[in-house]
């Protein structure tokens, strides 16, 4: 198997799982609780001597199929699955981090991620949050406490690219839990093992749902971080395998006692949209670029902000870490006036938050998804009051060039 390709891979995976009636996907399981022949066999589940599923807040057989595709997806050794993405990063968290504890973060970050740091600083948890494009200031940010540093791979909205390849080696030599959120490159573009990331993080309602009509969220362990040495592991995880120490406590804090469970409805829509995603992401990728240089080259745009364009300040480390550029592009208009006019005139074009859906969405970000933060924390970021976020979609290229250019005459 694992010399396959990506999609092979994907689209035989619950086929392989040897589903009854010679499904090829695995059926959608709605029963809440499971029974056993006799009490030993609930018990034996209960203690992890059998495999199985007792509730459906820690697993479900749907879930389980979809695990194992992300799994493989992210070559990792183990994967849980949550609600949503956002669940996902809170459960490892707060699963992994306790009082007194520092967390080192990029502030190129989704707004509500951020958002919630301010939340884990109210719990004890220090944060130090640094601009991660420059491995000296993640460097210089380490404290005896640190126990965790955690970034993204393309930035949202302003696409900076974090120094990812050094950030790894760093905290290899530092023995510091790496958290990677993968969502905007998606594991199609980049292997986060190859950068030695501990813990991969993804919102699988953006490219892997792809559809924009599932939320789910998934944590892979990569198998890299040696859990025997992390402080934090309970003393009731700290048996068996010991790759599998970090992984069961997310799933046993995040699901069971937190509840932040997918439902396995939305596993199965997400484990359909994740069949054509090398295809959509490879449309969406080709679209992206061809936007970004005809936006770069249109005299009524100031500035473009999208890692394939040469002038971009990460374009040869985006180049050599990622399969392509991704398909989240940002400009900001000569006159900002303009912006809510310029958005109102595109036909295919929705203005709608949400990313790495089929259709091609924008919207303006000081005023929306980051305007609570504040103008300080915006400019910080490279934020400008003007920019206009884009997710390019996979409409046809000539469509999507021409419904710009009429609308910025
Ligand atoms: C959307 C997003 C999230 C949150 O995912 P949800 O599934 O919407 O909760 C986290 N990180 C990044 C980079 C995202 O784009």
């Amino acid at each position: 198997m694992s010399g396959q390709g990506f999609t092979t891979k994907v689209v035989h995976s619950d086929r392989l799982l040897n589903q009854e009636h010679g499904a090829v996907h695995a059926p959608i399981h709605n029963s809440v609780p499971y029974v056993f022949e006799d009490a030993q066999g609930l018990i034996d589940v209960f203690q992890g001597k059998q495999a199985g599923h007792v509730y459906a807040r820690s697993s479900t057989p749907t879930l389980e199929a979809l695990q194992y595709k992300i799994k493989q997806m992210d070559n990792g050794v183990a994967t849980v699955l949550f609600s949503c993405g956002m669940s996902a990063i809170v459960s490892s968290f707060l699963a992994l981090l306790k009082s007194g504890d520092h967390l080192i973060c990029s502030i190129f970050l989704f707004g509500n991620t951020t958002s919630l740091l301010g939340t884990l600083k109210g719990y004890g948890i220090e944060v130090t949050m640094v601009d991660a494009t420059d491995i000296e200031q993640v460097k210089a940010a380490k404290k005896v406490n640190t126990r965790m540093v955690f970034v993204e791979t393309i930035a949202n909205p302003a696409t900076q690219v974090c120094a990812l390849d050094e950030i790894g080696d760093f905290c290899e030599s530092e023995n510091l839990v790496y958290v990677i959120d993968n969502t905007i490159t998606s594991s199609y573009l980049f292997d986060a093992t190859t950068v030695k990331a501990s813990l991969i993080v993804t919102s699988l309602s953006k490219y892997v749902a792809g559809h924009g009509n599932a939320l789910g969220g998934a944590v892979t362990d990569t198998g890299l971080y040696n859990w025997e040495s992390y402080p934090n592991i309970f003393p009731a995880y700290r048996h068996g395998d010991s790759a599998m120490w970090g992984v069961t406590q997310i799933k046993k804090k995040g699901l069971r006692d937190m509840g932040g469970c997918l439902s396995s409805q939305s596993a199965h829509l997400i484990s359909v949209g994740s069949e054509t995603m090398e295809l959509r992401m490879q449309r969406q990728c080709q679209n992206a670029l061809a936007l970004a240089e005809f936006l770069d080259s249109h005299p009524k745009v100031a500035k473009v902000y999208y890692p394939g364009l040469k002038d971009h300040a990460q374009y040869s480390l985006a180049n050599r870490l990622f399969k392509d550029f991704g398909a989240i592009l940002s400009f900001d208009l000569v006159d900002e006036e303009d912006c809510c006019a310029m958005l109102n005139k595109l036909d295919i074009v929705v203005s709608a938050t949400h990313l790495g859906d089929n259709r091609t969405l924008a919207l303006p970000v000081a005023p929306t998804i980051y305007h609570e933060m504040g103008l300080e924390t915006r400019q910080k970021m490279g934020i400008s009051e003007s920019m206009i976020r884009c997710s390019i979609g996979i409409e046809n290229t000539e469509d999507l060039i021409e419904d710009f250019r009429q609308a910025l005459v």
